[in-house]
C-alpha cells in the first residue's frame, strides 16, 4: 500500500497542512492535530499514560509549538520538525491520509 500523495503544502498561515491525493482530493489537517499524533515512541508513551488517567475535565493540552520544517524521507513518509525541537515523529504517507480523513470528517 504505498500511496502517495499528489501534492503536500503547510500553510503556516492558517495552522494546517494541505494534502492532495488521487482518490480523496484535497484534504486539510490542522497541524496542532498532526502534531498531537505523533507517532514517535515518546508521544505514544505519554499518550497511553493520559489515556490511563481518567480525565473528566477535559483541557487543551496542545503544545503551543509551531511547525519548523517537514522533510521528505525516503518515499513513504514525512519528517516534521517542530519548534520545540521535536523531530523524532516520522509520519507514513497512509498514517497522513488517516489523520486527514478524520480530520475532514469532523468538518
Ligand atoms: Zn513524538
Amino acid at each position: 500500500m504505498a500511496e502517495k500523495p499528489k501534492r503536500i503544502r503547510v500553510d503556516r498561515a492558517r495552522g494546517w497542512l494541505e494534502t492532495e491525493w488521487a482518490d480523496e482530493g484535497v484534504l486539510r489537517v490542522m497541524l496542532h492535530e498532526v502534531r498531537k499524533a505523533c507517532p514517535c515512541a515518546l508521544c505514544e508513551g505519554l499518550r497511553a499514560k493520559q489515556a490511563a488517567q481518567l480525565q473528566m475535565i477535559t483541557t487543551d493540552q496542545t503544545p503551543s509549538v509551531d511547525l519548523a520544517d517537514v522533510v521528505p524521507v525516503g518515499n513513504y513518509a514525512l519528517q516534521f520538525r517542530w519548534t520545540d525541537g521535536h523531530d523524532t515523529g516520522l509520519y507514513t504517507y497512509s498514517h497522513l491520509k488517516q489523520l486527514a480523513l478524520a480530520a475532514s470528517s469532523r468538518g
